[in-house]
C-alpha cells in the first residue's frame, strides 16, 4: 500500500466536457468553457476581470508587464515561496527584495514591509502560504502610502478568505494556479484578477500577445493589430472545458480537503501538546483557509529528514518545501535579502508537507498520523 504526496482526480464532466469542445469545433482559447470559468470566477471572488491563463507563473508574468517596471525597480516579496513568485518580475528586469515571514502564518511579515521600501519599490506580491491570508489590510495600507501596485500570488488560495473578501481579489492584481497539485485543477492552469478596472484592457492586450484581438471578437474595432508588448498567456478551450467541471464542484472539493486537514489536526494534537512537534497555528480573526494544505514542523532539519524517511519506509510520501528563494542561486544573483530571514531560514528546514488530496480517505489519514505517531514514540 502506498500514499502518493498528490493525487489528480476529476470530480464530475471534465472528460465528457473536452470531448464536447472537440465537437463544437472550438479547441484553441477563449471558448464557450472558458468564458465560462470567467464568468464563475468574476461571481464567485468579486472581481470587474477573471482572464484564464495557462498558469499561475503566466498571470504573474502579465502581472509583472502591467506593473510597467524598469531594470533596477524593487518588488517586495518573501523569500518562503515558488521560484514564479520572484522570476516572472526578474524577467522584467526587477529586482527582488526577500521579506522575512510571519512565525504563526508563514506569511510575508507586514511588519517588515516598510523598512524594506526604497524610492525604487514599485509593488508587493504577498504570497497566501497554504490557502492562509496575509495581512492585506496593513500590505493594502503600506502600498497605498508608497503608491505600489499589489499583486496578490493567490496560487494556493482559491475561495480562501480575509474578512469576508476572496484571497486574489483584494490587491490590485491576484494569481491563481489550476496545477495539478492545487485545489481546483486542470493539469497545468491559472487565472489572472484584475481588481483594478483601469489595467483590464492591457491585461487583455497583453494576454493575446499585445493585439487589441480580443476588443475586435468583440466588435469594438474593425481590425486587430499590435498596440503593445504581450505573449500567448490563454489556454486551450480543453482546458477551460476540464476546468469548467472542476469550478462547479469547488465549494465540496474545498469541504473535503478541510476536513482532511481537521482529522489530521485532531488525530496529531497529543504529540503537538507534548512539544513533539508543532501543528499550523488556527487562522487568525476573520481569516477563513481553503484546506490547501497540511504541514508539520519537526525540531530541526535532521528530524525533519528522519521523519519523511520513516514515513517513505511505510510507503507514504511526504515532502518538504521551499528552499528560501534568498539562498538558491538565482535569488543570490538577481535579489536581494532585506535584513536577516531568521523564520525563513528556520522553517524551511523543519517543515513536512504530509499527502493530501481530493481521493485521500480519512482512513488514510488515520494510517498517516499513526506512522507519525511511531516515528515521535518509540
Ligand atoms: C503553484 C504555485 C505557483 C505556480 O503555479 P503554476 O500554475 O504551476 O505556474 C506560484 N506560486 C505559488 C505560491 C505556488 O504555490
Amino acid at each position: 500500500m502506498k500514499i502518493p504526496f498528490n493525487k489528480p482526480f476529476t470530480i464530475a464532466d471534465e472528460l465528457a466536457n473536452i470531448a464536447s469542445a472537440v465537437r463544437q469545433g472550438h479547441i484553441a482559447g477563449d471558448g464557450p468553457y472558458t468564458r465560462r470559468c470567467h464568468e464563475w470566477l468574476e461571481r464567485n471572488l468579486s472581481t470587474h476581470k477573471a482572464l484564464l491563463t495557462h498558469s499561475c507563473t503566466a498571470a504573474l508574468e502579465m502581472s509583472a508587464i502591467l506593473c510597467d517596471l524598469s531594470p533596477g525597480d524593487e518588488v517586495i516579496l518573501p523569500s518562503f515561496t515558488f521560484v514564479s513568485t520572484a522570476n516572472a518580475f526578474v524577467l522584467r528586469g526587477a529586482v527582488p527584495v526577500f521579506v522575512d515571514i510571519r512565525r504563526d502564518t508563514l506569511n510575508l511579515d507586514e511588519r517588515l514591509i516598510e523598512a524594506a521600501v526604497t524610492s525604487r519599490t514599485r509593488a508587493i506580491v504577498p504570497v497566501h502560504y497554504a490557502g492562509v491570508a496575509c495581512e492585506m489590510d496593513a500590505i493594502m495600507q503600506i502600498a497605498e502610502r508608497h503608491g505600489l501596485v499589489v499583486a496578490e500570488d493567490a496560487a494556493q488560495a482559491i475561495l480562501a478568505e480575509y474578512k469576508g473578501r476572496k484571497l486574489g481579489a483584494i490587491g490590485h492584481l491576484g494569481c491563481l494556479s489550476f496545477h495539478e497539485t492545487k485545489n481546483v485543477i486542470s493539469g497545468e492552469g491559472g487565472a489572472l484578477l484584475v481588481n483594478d478596472e483601469r489595467l483590464v484592457e492591457r491585461a487583455e492586450i497583453v494576454r493575446e500577445k499585445g493585439t487589441n484581438r480580443s476588443k475586435f471578437f468583440r466588435g469594438e474595432v474593425d481590425k486587430y493589430t499590435w498596440v503593445d508588448i504581450g505573449s500567448s498567456y490563454l489556454p486551450s478551450e480543453l482546458i477551460g472545458a476540464f476546468l469548467w467541471a472542476q469550478l462547479e464542484h469547488a465549494a465540496e472539493i474545498i469541504a473535503k480537503r478541510r476536513a482532511l486537514c481537521a482529522a489530521y489536526r485532531a488525530g496529531l494534537s497529543g504529540l503537538a501538546a507534548s512539544g513533539r512537534l508543532a501543528l499550523p497555528q488556527p487562522a487568525p480573526d476573520g481569516v477563513i483557509a481553503n484546506g490547501h494544505m497540511f504541514y508539520v514542523l519537526a525540531c530541526d532539519l535532521a528530524e525533519r529528514t528522519a521523519l519523511i524517511e520513516h514515513l517513505k519506509a511505510r510507503g507514504i510520501y511526504a515532502v518538504f518545501h521551499y528552499v528560501p528563494l534568498h539562498s538558491s542561486p538565482a535569488g543570490r544573483r538577481f535579489g536581494r535579502a532585506a535584513g536577516e530571514l531568521t523564520v525563513t531560514d528556520e522553517v524551511s528546514s523543519r517543515l513536512v508537507r504530509l499527502p493530501l488530496y481530493y481521493e485521500l480517505a480519512e482512513s488514510d489519514v488515520e494510517q498517516i498520523v499513526d506512522a507519525v505517531k511511531a516515528f515521535f514514540v518509540k
